[in-house]
């Protein structure tokens, strides 16, 4: 893509509306336009920050067996009173009328309607275990929509279901999810702290949910130092290994982290010596519910078990805030000059800066070079806008892509181009013949 065609309206100054960073950062480097309180539209750079993280969490859904629909974001009603949360959800949910005075709703989560479609496609436990998920977007008229789209009111969500013919059944669907969401977060650069959080106005047996760590977020969070210590990329399991499955979950929860809700003061001290116990702020970024029959049960969700009797089935929830996340991740890494991409969901891989358009030789260089990459289906912002060279810098390093390629005159006379890492500012000088190769660009340092 060149800068020149694009659209990226950059601010200069700090929003004023923005408290922190993220919101800053995706204001500053026009990813994102608040439309109305918590509802955004997303502007080119964060429409693909957005695709990038939803297709991580599709990725590994799929790897861990859950089958993907795609369900409405308008609901009838009827469904809602069924299980009894129609009333019960309150003012977070959007309530709509058609134009024939039929109550309608904004889905603010999927259950009710999931476990319909569910209870239509399924009747013998020899169809089991299934998990249907789909990404969409959800509404909640919160309180507070608030920090961008951390909060906001219109959000991008991944909801998983499981069904399942036995609690134990059921609790393997449950685990994992559980080391699912290790490894979509771990592919996103982040270490996602599994807490056992409180099941809430949804219910249910058992929850995690999995925050990352920031100042500016929202839950209180106790946990054991140790979890820095652990192996976050030893998630390459076999999902149908019962026992290597709960192993992971074993592992991952036999050291001490709490959020707010749950923390207890007497336990933290007694399971955690005390040069261990952390103490900070994190962000919710997914959630995981194990509700064995509590909802099959109301609405008629069964299924044949093997002697011919019905059975309720055993079910389970999983969200993961898919939009949250884009504001979550440069929460997690961005420095005083702007973001820093994990690469995996950069908008684009490298940015190529042209430090004198105009220059014939500067031109057919760059242009070289951005053909070459992009031939080779790497991602490549070109800076080819007549700009100075402190400016172009200054928004190469606020939009934060992960690798630099700086072409400029006196370097090309000795056939010299500067890449840089974003991330650790480490800088080389390679020809032009070898920045028409990705490995060279990001091999040159462990990013
Ligand atoms: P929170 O405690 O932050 O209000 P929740 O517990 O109500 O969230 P869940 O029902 O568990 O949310 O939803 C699954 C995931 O969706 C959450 O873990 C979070 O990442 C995301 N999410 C929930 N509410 C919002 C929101 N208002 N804006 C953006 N993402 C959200
Ligand atoms: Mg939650």
């Amino acid at each position: 893509m060149r800068l020149s065609h694009y659209f990226m309206p950059i601010l200069r100054d700090d929003p004023k509306e923005a408290e922190i960073v993220s919101h800053k950062l995706m204001l500053r480097c026009g990813m994102i336009r608040q439309e109305a309180a918590g509802s955004y539209s997303w502007l080119p750079m964060g429409f693909r920050v957005l695709k990038k993280i939803e297709q991580i969490v599709r990725e590994e859904q799929d790897r861990a067996g859950a089958i993907e629909v795609l369900m409405p974001t308008i609901q009838p009603a009827d469904l809602w009173r069924k299980s009894g949360r129609y009333d019960a959800y309150g003012k977070e949910m959007l309530r709509i009328k058609d134009r024939h005075d039929r109550d309608m709703l904004y889905g603010p989560t999927n259950e009710e309607m999931i476990t319909d479609i569910f209870r239509q496609g399924v009747q013998s436990y020899k169809d089991l275990p299934r998990n249907l998920y789909h990404i969409q977007w959800k509404f909640r008229d919160e309180v507070r929509p608030r920090f961008g789209v951390m909060r906001g009111r219109e959000f991008l969500m991944k909801d998983a279901y499981s069904f399942d013919v036995s609690r134990e059944a059921g609790q393997h669907s449950y685990n994992k999810m559980f080391v699912s969401y290790l490894r979509t977060f771990a592919r996103m650069g982040l270490k996602a702290v599994p807490m056992r959080a409180e099941t809430g106005p949804i219910g249910g047996e058992d929850s995690h949910e999995f925050l990352i760590l920031a100042e500016t977020g929202e839950s209180g969070v106790y946990f054991d130092r140790d979890f820095f210590d652990m192996d976050w990329s030893a998630f390459d399991i076999d999902y149908d290994d019962v026992a290597a499955v709960v192993k992971v979950v074993d592992d991952f929860t036999s050291k001490y982290a709490a959020t707010d809700e749950k923390h207890d003061p007497a336990e933290f001290e007694k399971r955690v010596s005390e040069s261990h116990r952390l103490a900070g702020r994190g962000i919710e970024v997914g959630h995981i519910f194990f509700f064995g029959t509590k909802y099959s049960e109301p609405l008629g969700c069964e299924v044949q078990g093997p002697d011919g009797k019905k059975v309720p089935v055993h079910s389970g929830s999983y969200g993961i805030g898919v939009s949250r996340l884009v504001g979550g991740i440069i929460e997690a890494s961005h420095d005083a000059a702007g973001i820093i991409w994990p690469e995996p969901v950069a908008p684009f891989k490298v940015g190529l800066i042209n430090l004198k358009v105009g220059d014939a030789d500067t031109d057919a260089a760059c242009l070289n070079i951005y053909k070459a990459l992009e031939g080779k289906g790497v991602e490549v912002l070109y800076d080819d806008r007549d700009d100075r060279p402190g400016a172009k810098f200054a928004v190469m390093d606020l939009i934060g892509l992960p690798y630099q390629v700086i072409v400029g005159p006196r370097g090309l006379k000795e056939d010299k181009i500067e890449i840089k890492n974003r991330k650790t500012g480490a800088r080389k000088t390679i020809t032009v013949q070898e920045a028409g190769d990705y490995r060279n660009i990001s091999d040159f340092i462990e990013y």
